[in-house]
């Protein structure tokens, strides 16, 4: 990637990241320290002597982290969510945020459709009984999507992805969200309605919110008592979007749920274990984007944010 950037900084990287994205921090004048899984104790250790942090979702940058930081200028998350950042008080030490945003919208859209998939047509639970030895062809039924409706909660990078996915298939696909979604909805051919009647006419909902204050348990014991009986549930955004405990009661109603993310990743409590083994739970371990595509252009989006973001901090 171009010339050294002229930019001397010392980096700290805490999550696992690209082999490339190290490189070209080294080929730009950076020095890098690469500890992916290091733990919190070690990096308090450690943390006062850089200028730049960089994070996936595994490593937790609360406050008292920011405190002992005291040469930070730059926290880059690579990848989207900044629930594992405390950005209010990074900002308020003067410390700019940046992340890689776009990198991995398709790859979390398929995954998502890929969910919705398996659970219609239960694909994990053929799977595993090929795979131990039974052929089980007409042991369970399945369901086509083409003609079902899907409602997509939070229709932002990936939520609009997805509805292209969805009209392919041939469902028709209503889109709720915070913001005026109405007119450019209306112009994809997604009908634009409130969470309520979202859930109760969806006969797949699936989730792509940020995790905020107020999304924080958006899907609980009253929505899923909205949803349809014999729908599917899909989240692919955050695990504390869904009240995993409420689930739990809702799994008879439901066909079936996707998901690639937990409220605790790995799952700790019995109830989580119980959920992850349930037959009508298929469920991946936060792959989202975790294709070789999406990690590229996370790399690319990346390390150009973090060299605009030091040319600010030099200026
Ligand atoms: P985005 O910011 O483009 O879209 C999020 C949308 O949610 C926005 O339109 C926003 O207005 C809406 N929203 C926020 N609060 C809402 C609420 N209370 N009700 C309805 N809508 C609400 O983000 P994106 O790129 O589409 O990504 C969405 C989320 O997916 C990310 O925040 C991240 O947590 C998650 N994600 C997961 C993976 C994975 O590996 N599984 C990969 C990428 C992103």
């Amino acid at each position: 990637m171009g010339d050294p950037s002229g930019i001397k900084m010392n980096v700290l990287i805490t999550d696992k990241i690209s082999e490339r994205a190290v490189s070209s921090l080294k080929n730009q004048g950076f020095t890098v320290d690469y500890r992916p899984g290091i733990d919190k104790e070690e990096m308090m250790d450690i943390i006062d002597k850089y200028d730049v942090l960089i994070v996936r979702s595994r490593t937790k940058v609360t406050a008292d982290v920011i405190d002992r930081g005291k040469r930070l200028r730059i926290i880059a998350r690579a990848g989207v969510g900044l629930d594992n950042i405390d950005t209010n008080y990074a900002i308020n030490h003067g410390i700019i945020i940046i992340n890689s945003p776009k990198a991995a919208t398709y790859s979390a859209a398929e995954l998502a459709i890929g969910l919705m998939i398996g659970v219609a047509r239960r694909i994990n639970l053929f799977n595993n009984d090929l795979r131990n030895g039974k052929w089980s062809k007409g042991s369970y039924e399945g369901l086509e999507l083409r003609g079902k409706s899907l409602g997509i909660i939070g229709f932002g990078r990936i939520g609009k992805a997805v509805a292209g996915v969805g009209k392919a298939l041939g469902m028709s696909v209503n889109a709720t969200d915070i913001m005026n979604i109405e007119k450019e909805a209306n112009e994809l051919g997604v009908k634009y309605m409130g969470l309520e009647e979202l859930l109760m006419k969806s006969d797949v909902i699936t989730i792509h919110v940020s995790l905020t204050k107020n999304t924080f348990h958006l899907i609980n014991d009253k929505a899923l008592g909205l949803m349809k009986k014999d729908s599917i549930l899909v989240n692919t955004s955050r695990g504390e979007v869904i009240d995993t405990k409420a689930l739990m009661n809702y799994l008879d109603k439901l066909w079936g749920v996707g998901l690639d993310v937990l409220e605790h990743e790995p799952p700790r409590e019995d109830w989580e274990n119980e959920l992850v083994r349930h037959p009508k739970v298929l469920v991946t371990p936060h792959i989202g984007a975790e294709t070789r595509e999406a990690q590229e252009r996370m790399v690319d989006e990346l390390i150009g944010n973090i060299l605009e973001a030091a040319k600010q901090v030099i200026r």
